[in-house]
């Protein structure tokens, strides 16, 4: 299935203001939608917040957040949720996502008084020349040692965060605060910017792979205890800040440092060409495109639409028309169809929506140097792929593979480039591989 970018959670972050009242406009203001801070923050009241979710929004939420370097919004979200439940796990506690009188306790006790550690803020840097790896051999050109850096906080923050570089040094050009999960672009592009956003499920993905590959940890893209304490372990060894966060100097020396990754596919022969025409197709433009910044296409990515509707008309046109549509972010450079139909939705030339988050061969955004192919199915394992369904693919397959020489070993699928591992399941198990990969070797 196509990725589906969430809708802006908003970010104004305003001053909200501590208001003590008395216990009667206390129950009112709870029920009417929420607890004041003092409400929550007062060990003789009680502190859980209701449920559902809208009536936790408000100035204790916007406290949670804050001490959670989670977007201050005072509401109470999936992201927010799970900080809580990072924070909770970390810190021994019940990890239900829950703000009550125990979390509280604890923020207390790591933030004694409220107050966050200050952010390590650092100095705005030119923007590199050169990529610090990634898409290109890492140990082909070392950089020089960095001379050591202190970190400017004796006391690290919990985590690690980098807002100061997120909000400043980015240049991704997208609205920051506005999407729930960034891409890698937002996390790491080549030379451009590199940050983390908070909370930490935001930082799950390809570039946590391309992080943990290199310190020598399973590249699952999941930003868990046993990373942050690599990262520590890893910035400790090398005298940077040790902040557990995913930031430029981290990924600078381990670029240099770090554990090197053979990147891309091996180099084989060149793939003789002819074989595969150009299968006949239609051509139904799809808003739903980036550039491709420059990467090569050395991937070609299978999905299934995962469509449960039985009718198959109306589930095809279903797929047809959410893949096209302007702001469902979701695109494929491909459909087939299950009568074998091949329409084209965006040019080869452009990055179609169709990964999300992913790694392969020691590199991440696979979306910027893929082709997406979808294909209609229900994803399920039990409806079959048709016979022309399956030829239309192979001929596809095998003209783009001839035309962008497109390694046999990265002709995969989505679920095997997901991040983290285990986000995607297509295309179904019942896809035939075997039978794809010997008509097209
Ligand atoms: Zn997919």
């Amino acid at each position: 299935m196509p990725p589906v970018q969430a809708a802006s959670t908003g970010t104004s972050a305003t001053a909200l203001p501590q208001v003590v009242r008395t216990p009667a406009e206390r129950a009112e203001l709870f029920r009417l939608g929420g607890p004041t801070l003092q409400q929550v923050k007062d060990n003789g009241a009680t502190v859980s917040m209701a449920t559902p979710k809208p009536s936790r929004n408000g100035p204790a939420v916007a406290y949670v957040q804050d001490l959670l370097d989670a977007e201050v919004d005072g509401k109470f979200g999936p992201l927010t949720e799970e900080a809580v439940k990072d924070f909770q796990q970390e810190h021994g506690l019940v990890a239900s996502g829950v703000i009550d009188r125990a979390l509280l306790a604890k923020l207390d006790q790591v933030f004694p008084g409220g107050v966050k550690a200050p952010a390590t803020v650092k100095p705005a840097e030119p923007k590199p020349t050169q990529a610090p790896g990634g898409t290109k051999p890492v140990d082909t050109k070392p950089t020089e040692s960095k001379p050591p850096v202190k970190p400017a906080d004796p006391k690290p923050t919990p985590g690690g965060i980098d807002i100061d570089v997120l909000q400043r040094t980015c240049g991704c050009g997208a609205p920051h605060g506005t999407t729930p999960v960034p891409t890698t672009k937002h996390i790491r592009t080549e030379g451009k910017s590199i940050f983390m956003s908070s909370p930490k499920a935001h930082r799950d993905g390809g570039a946590v792979a391309w992080v943990q590959e290199r310190l020598g940890l399973k590249p699952d893209g999941r930003f868990g205890a046993t990373t942050d304490g690599a990262i520590r372990a890893f910035q400790q060894k090398h005298q940077l800040p040790v902040n557990g966060a995913i930031n430029k100097q981290l990924l600078e020396a381990l670029d240099t440092h770090g554990k090197k990754i053979a990147l891309g596919a091996p180099t084989k022969d060149r793939i003789p060409t002819g074989r595969f025409p150009k299968p006949v197709m239609k051509v139904k433009p799809s808003p739903n495109f980036e550039p491709r910044d420059g990467e090569k296409i050395d991937s070609i990515i299978l999905h299934d639409t995962g469509n449960p509707v039985k009718d198959v008309a109306k589930a095809e046109n279903a797929d047809l028309r959410w893949l096209t549509t302007p702001g469902s972010n979701a695109s494929s450079h491909y459909i087939v169809q299950r009568d074998g139909t091949i329409t084209q939705l965006v040019s080869d030339e452009q990055m179609a929506y169709h990964a999300g988050q992913s790694y392969l061969q020691g590199k991440d955004s696979v979306g910027k140097r893929s082709l997406g192919i979808e294909i209609c199915n229900q994803g399920n394992g039990a409806e079959p792929f048709t016979e022309k369904q399956m030829q239309a693919v192979i001929k596809l397959v095998g003209y783009l593979r001839e035309k962008h020489q497109v390694q046999m070993s990265n002709i995969t699928s989505h679920a095997a480039v997901a991040m983290p591992a285990g986000r995607k399941s297509d295309p179904g198990p019942n896809f035939d591989w075997k039978r794809l990969r010997s008509s097209v070797a």
